[in-house]
């Protein structure tokens, strides 16, 4: 706020007010001055509130009182004349309407306010991804051990999800990808009816939510005798993952990080193959700051969480990506994730 030199600001993302606040629910805009902090929320959330944030101004928005409305109150009691707005998170709708209700004041838009704060995890955040790493491995490990090859790709998604929330997660930090044979080329692809007995392997990437913040992971399971494609492209992305994580430590530019991953996949011929950014950060937002990608200057700082996820993906064939979570600490990295991933680790019997 003091290098934007304005002297307050409406927090409007639901996980930034979260961050600042510890209050898990939504609907709440927080506002901030330099002297006060206020929720702006309504009856349904004041016991949990009472629970989460004792010490927290509130105010309580009426049944049928806007919340454009609501915060105009709160903004015209401060007498404040700007205040800083979260354009990544505001509507034109909701921007429209706190204009319309508080004419006098300047709305000024900024990005990244909250968002820069995020980015480095302090020690509790850390032990939060911990446990939801934690709860994804576990989850596999049960449903790798049970996997059969009449189990589509559905039935595995919601397995890994019933797992999490019998090991103590919330839930999945995003519904699980389960892709068998030709339709891990496709990054994102959603759960089918596939089978896993229909192809020779299969790319299962899941998390875990745990205390709102979240584990992403990606592993390949190998279910016939190993092809010999498939060892090929799975020994160069294992060396590219490797040399991605080899390279975090404090002061290294991001786009650096995925320069060393992406360097060992072009080496193989394979640099076209490989199409999106090598990681990602993990937090309260599944995809969150920072970014693993080119063109990223932005240095890595202790305290930072992030993927490391090569890929090669060929339509037709199929693909191949490993992911894990890795902690940039003082002098180095901390791999957060633990299960095998060597190519003997893919190797999985089913019945
Ligand atoms: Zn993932
Ligand atoms: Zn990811």
């Amino acid at each position: 706020m003091r290098t934007e030199q304005v002297r307050a600001a409406l927090i409007t993302n639901f996980n930034n007010v979260s961050y600042l606040t510890g209050f898990t629910g939504d609907d709440s805009y927080l506002f901030i001055t330099q002297k006060d902090s206020i929720l702006i929320t309504d009856q349904r959330y004041t016991t949990q509130l009472e629970e989460e944030c004792p010490a927290l101004e509130l105010q309580v928005r009426a049944p049928g009182v806007a919340m454009a409305d609501a915060v105009a109150d709160v903004v015209t009691a401060s007498r404040e004349r700007q205040v800083l707005v979260e354009s990544n998170s505001l509507t034109i709708g909701v921007h429209a309407s706190l204009a319309e209700s508080m004419p006098l004041v300047e709305l000024v838009r900024c990005t990244e306010l909250v968002e820069a704060l995020r980015i480095v995890k302090d020690a509790d955040e850390v032990s939060a991804i911990r446990r939801a790493v934690q709860q994804a491995e576990r989850a596999f490990q049960v449903v790798r051990a049970g996997l059969r090859g009449a189990q589509t790709e559905r039935d595995v998604a919601f397995a890994l999800e019933h797992q999490i929330r019998l090991f103590g997660g919330k839930g999945c930090s995003f519904p699980a990808i389960v892709a068998v044979g030709t339709r891990a080329a496709l990054p994102h692809a959603r759960p089918t009816t596939r089978c896993i007995g229909e192809s020779a392997f299969v790319l299962i990437d899941w998390g875990a939510c745990e205390s709102r913040y979240m584990s992403d992971l990606t592993r390949m399971l190998v279910t016939t005798k190993i092809p010999a494609k498939f060892e090929k492209f799975y020994n160069t992305v294992l060396q590219a993952q490797k040399a991605g994580i080899a390279a975090i430590r404090p002061g290294v530019a991001m786009e650096d990080i995925d320069r060393a991953a992406r360097t060992v996949i072009e080496q193989a011929g394979l640099g076209k193959r490989f199409g999106h950014g090598l990681g990602h950060g993990i937090g309260l937002d599944i995809h969150e700051n920072p970014r693993l990608t080119a063109n990223q200057k932005q240095l890595l700082a202790p305290g930072m969480v992030v993927t490391v996820e090569p890929g090669v993906y060929l339509p037709g064939w199929g693909g191949i990506r490993i992911e894990d979570d890795v902690l940039v600490t003082e002098d180095g990295h901390e791999v957060l994730t633990s299960l095998g991933k060597e190519l003997s680790d893919t190797v999985v019997t089913i019945s």
